[in-house]
């Protein structure tokens, strides 16, 4: 097996070679810690029979740690810079594809259909550039692609958001985005020393598993977002008073909203970090009609 790419040594021999220096615009921090990337790997359970789809493969660390356990690794690097140093690292591994583009413009589900149709299960397996996590995640999930799920490394703060409970601070219309499509947990969380440069915020990975059915079956996924977003607005204030200021001519419609939130027996009183994602899912059904 190859020397891997990740011990502190061999990425500085690597970004010497190729007088690299890291873009802070596109968070660059890269992983120098094979034990780290083992342990990402593991919780992809991954076989031959899989593919991955990475983001941001920088200068290769996790990408071979894919190549080996997965069928195909289909990579998409923003940075022109890292495409010689990928092709140089990555070339024992002929299972790897490495695609010039921004996730965020790039259309994966195309991709995908040529790609990925023939393996038997497909991840997302990535350490995420941190100033577009949620963008990214959201994109990839609104795409609805059939992923068994997504193991990401990301700011642990994020990863607070994403995976947390109703009535918890951090729970919010992100944690509702996502859970509505995945089940969601804190797969390990990461020291700051494994990256090179550190960065400032602790990180976590997070595993995310594809449900099956959604929590609750909605009229209008989007029109869901749209009322949690609106009752997360001031998360000091009532649901009632944050529907009002956010639905269209809510201030004027408050006995429809009321009327709305007892159908389904949700207090005008309580905060929208109270509802869990069904309750949300039966009030964004039930104000539909009037609002959407
Ligand atoms: N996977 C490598 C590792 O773990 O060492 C690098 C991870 S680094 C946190 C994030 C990577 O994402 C960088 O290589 C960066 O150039 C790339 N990147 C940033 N924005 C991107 C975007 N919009 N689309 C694709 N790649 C992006």
């Amino acid at each position: 097996m190859q020397k891997d790419i990740a011990t502190p040594i061999r990425t500085q021999e690597i970004l010497k070679k190729y007088g690299f220096s890291f873009k802070k615009s596109l968070g660059q921090n890269f992983l120098i810690d094979p034990n780290i990337l083992r342990n990402i790997v593991s919780h992809a359970e991954l076989t031959e029979e899989s593919a991955a789809i990475e983001i941001g493969p920088g200068i290769g660390a996790l990408t071979e740690h894919l190549a080996r356990t997965a069928g195909k690794v289909v990579a998409f690097e923003i940075d022109q810079r890292l495409l010689p140093v990928l092709a140089d690292t990555l070339s024992p591994y002929d299972n790897v594809e490495i695609i010039h583009a921004d996730i965020l413009e790039v259309d994966v589900q195309q991709m995908f259909e040529s790609q990925l149709q023939n393996y038997k299960d497909v991840m997302v397996v990535a350490n995420l550039p941190y100033y577009v996590t949620t963008p990214i995640l959201l994109k990839l999930l609104m795409d609805r692609l059939p992923i068994r799920g997504m193991v990401v490394m990301m700011q642990k703060e994020v990863a607070d958001r994403i995976t947390a409970s109703p009535g918890t601070k951090a729970y919010g219309s992100l944690s509702i985005a996502i859970q509505y499509y995945m089940e969601a947990e804190i797969a390990m969380i990461v020291p700051k020393a494994v990256f090179m440069p550190q960065p400032n915020v602790d990180s976590a990975v997070i595993k995310l598993t594809r449900r099956e059915v959604p929590p609750i079956q909605v009229i209008d996924e989007e029109f869901l977002f749209k009322v949690s977003r609106g009752s997360f607005v001031q998360r000091r204030k009532t649901i009632i008073n944050n529907l009002q200021s956010s639905l269209p001519n809510g201030k004027s419609k408050k006995d429809i909203i009321i009327q709305a939130l007892g159908k389904v027996g949700v207090d005008p009183t309580r905060r929208g970090e109270t509802l869990s994602i069904e309750e949300f899912g039966k009030l964004s059904n039930e104000l539909y009609e009037e609002f959407h």
